[in-house]
């Protein structure tokens, strides 16, 4: 008997109407998908519902990273969703939404291993990068054989990194000489390929470099220990010291810190699918728990304070899903802005956050123990809710497209 069926309900004998399983798609937004990429979205999840639900925990509390899945996500052929050539899965930004919410719903964790590899590292590369930068580093990264990071947040600069980078970039000859250290970098301390964002010397603009992280002289990285989210994300503390690379290897389209937030915005588009996805999980799994537990006699979904709750919950990801959605059509339509996807991140993943605290509390005491799941959610909650900008960040932007005033200080 595991912990979990130690304190459920026996399965009934007899039920004369089963009840509804838990569905976090209230509104039929998976309808929208065509057949190809529901086909897509639908292989996924029973990928993950099949290899990586029954194991994430154990990696989740020994803050490991879950290296056997990474064969069968190549399998899958994700990588690169979205991005068209080089090898990459193609298909439109909703496909990569879903695949993303997804993701999430199973494990926020394994989702921003996904995001960081695909979104921000092949994504600066797609987006900044030249063609030939594009055929060297894109095909091998869509199939998982090398796997990137991306490291603009500093030890000293986080929400002011547009204008306050400190990590130095100077050219001699055909060479760059990067020093600076970088701090919360998503698979750093394992990967083959980082992203370093950094301020020229000359004309003090923020470049993009392409670093070898395993064979760059000068370069290291230490793992950040004791994190209380997205556990199975490996963060690393990154120390550049007179790091040489070749001018070939500088982000050709990348030439100050509006082409850094080109690539930004496609993330922050991503974050809000992700949030969605882990408020799904977790609403799912209080769901299910409502269902089976029973207090007074009675399973505890049948109170009428437990199905307030459960509302709640449903409206919160219903709402989510409904914006995203639209954010999807509106990139599709070259209309998508940054105060859109900060609009989108900002409400998903607050709307995330208080989902997952309400699965966490219907849970009761169990809901603080990770075998439950419920735990997990909502402690990888805070992570989404804080990285790729915080909330306040995305209201600022949000806030200064709809006054004309910006109150960045
Ligand atoms: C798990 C995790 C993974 C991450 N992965 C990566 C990664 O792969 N690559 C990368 O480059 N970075 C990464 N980050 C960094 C992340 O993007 C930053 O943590 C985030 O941008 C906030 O920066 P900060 O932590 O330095 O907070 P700070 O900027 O110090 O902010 C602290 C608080 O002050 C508030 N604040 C700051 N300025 C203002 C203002 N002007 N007005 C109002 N409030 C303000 C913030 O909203 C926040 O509440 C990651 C972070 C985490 C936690």
């Amino acid at each position: 008997m595991t912990a979990e069926s130690a304190v459920l309900a026996p399965k009934p004998t007899k039920q004369s109407k089963p009840l509804p399983a838990p569905n976090s798609d209230f509104y039929e937004v998976y309808e929208t998908l065509d057949p190809e990429e529901l086909t897509k979205v639908k292989r996924l999840r029973a990928f993950l519902e099949a290899k990586v639900a029954p194991i994430i925990t154990k990696y989740w509390v020994e803050d490991a990273f879950p290296f056997e899945l990474l064969p069968g996500m190549k399998e899958l052929g994700i990588g690169g969703a979205g991005m068209h050539g080089y090898g990459c899965a193609g298909g439109s930004s909703k496909l990569l939404g879903f695949l993303t919410m997804e993701l999430a719903r199973v494990d926020p964790s394994f989702c921003t291993f996904f995001g960081v590899h695909d979104g921000l590292a092949m994504g600066s590369i797609y987006i900044d990068g030249s063609e030939e930068q594009k055929q060297k580093w894109l095909p091998p990264m869509a199939r998982f054989e090398k796997i990137g990071c991306f490291g603009l947040t500093e030890p000293l600069v986080g929400s002011g990194a547009s204008g306050g980078l400190t990590t130095t970039a100077k050219r001699e000859g055909d060479t760059w000489v990067l020093n600076g250290e970088k701090r919360w970098i998503g698979n750093a301390p394992w990967c083959d390929v980082s992203i370093i964002w950094a301020r020229d010397l000359t004309d003090n603009q923020v470049k993009g470099f392409i670093v070898e992280n395993k064979t760059t002289a000068g370069f290291s990285v230490e793992k950040i220990q004791n994190k209380i989210s997205l556990k199975v994300v490996q963060n690393g503390h990154i120390t550049l010291k007179d790091v040489r690379v070749p001018e070939a290897n500088r982000l050709q389209g990348g030439n100050s810190f509006r082409d850094t937030a080109r690539v930004l915005k496609m993330t922050r588009y991503l974050v809000a699918w992700m949030a969605t996805g882990c408020a799904m999980g977790a609403y799912e799994t209080a769901l299910k728990y409502s269902q089976e537990r029973l207090q007074f006699g009675r399973p505890i979904g049948s109170f009428q304070l437990v199905q307030d709750l459960l509302a709640r919950m449903i409206a919160n990801i219903t709402a989510s899903q409904c914006l995203i959605t639209r954010q999807a059509q509106l990139h599709a339509e070259g209309k998508l802005t940054d105060a859109h996807a900060a609009l989108a991140k900002a409400f998903a993943t607050a709307k995330c956050r208080e989902t997952v605290a309400w699965a966490r509390e219907l849970l009761g005491g169990n809901g603080i123990v990770a075998d439950y799941k419920a735990a997990r959610f909502f402690a990888d909650a805070e992570a989404l809710y804080s990285y790729e900008g915080t909330f306040q960040m995305q209201n600022l932007i949000v806030g200064k497209a709809v006054t004309g005033f910006g109150a960045f200080v």
